[in-house]
Order: structure tokens, then sequence, then C-alpha cells
């Protein structure tokens, strides 16, 4: 299945393809702010179909994420790292924004980030 996802004025927009049923919620410093919802797909599921320079981009801790966001309005889609137990290139999507997605509908996984 392919989804259509972006920020909100959609300055930052893309396709991805793969199911969603299951989303992660994070405790962790970035993500308790954010109020994300996480799903993880190999990068090469996402296709931006927007500037890849339109992205603005923060960086904390390990740095090892590239947490992406629209300088417009602010939203965060995605972001984009490599696993470090695989060295696959993942990316970690924002089902927030993927308007077909049903989000009563997904199975939340509680994630204590804060404790990594
Ligand atoms: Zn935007």
């Amino acid at each position: 299945m392919t989804h259509a996802g972006s920020c909100h004025c959609g300055r930052i927009a893309f396709e991805l393809d793969g199911d969603v049923t299951t989303a992660m919620e994070c405790n962790c410093s970035m993500c308790r702010r954010k109020g994300a919802l996480l799903a993880f797909f190999p990068r090469e599921a996402l296709r931006l179909t927007t500037p890849e320079s339109d992205m603005a981009t923060y960086r904390f801790n390990t740095h090892r994420i590239g947490h992406h966001f629209c300088p417009t309005c602010g939203i965060a889609p995605f972001g984009e790292g490599t696993d470090p137990r695989t060295g696959a290139q993942t990316a970690a999507v924002n089902v927030r924004c993927l308007p077909d997605v049903d989000l009563d509908a997904l199975k939340i996984n509680k994630f204590d980030g804060a404790s990594l």
C-alpha cells in the first residue's frame, strides 16, 4: 500500500510504500514534546516529492538521527538515520502526517526512550 504524507503546508511531501498497522509512542525528550506516533520503514520505502533542501533538520544527543521538519509550518513528518544493529538506512515516519491512516485503528506500542 502506498500512503501520501506531508507536513501541514505541503512544503514537505512524500510517498511511503508499506502497511501502517502499529505505531510507536516514545517518551524521550524529543517525542514527548512533538507528540509523534512513529512507524519505521526502510529509507527506500519513502520517496520525497519535494526538494530535500526544503527540509530543516534537527540533531541532538548522538546526532545519529536527522529529525526533519518544515521551516514554514514547523511540522515534523519523518526522521532518518542508520539502524545501529543492521546498518540499514531507516525512516521513522510520523504517522500523524499520513492523512489516510486511521489513527484510532493502530496498535500503539509504548517505547521507553527516556531511559536510553
Ligand atoms: Zn510545512
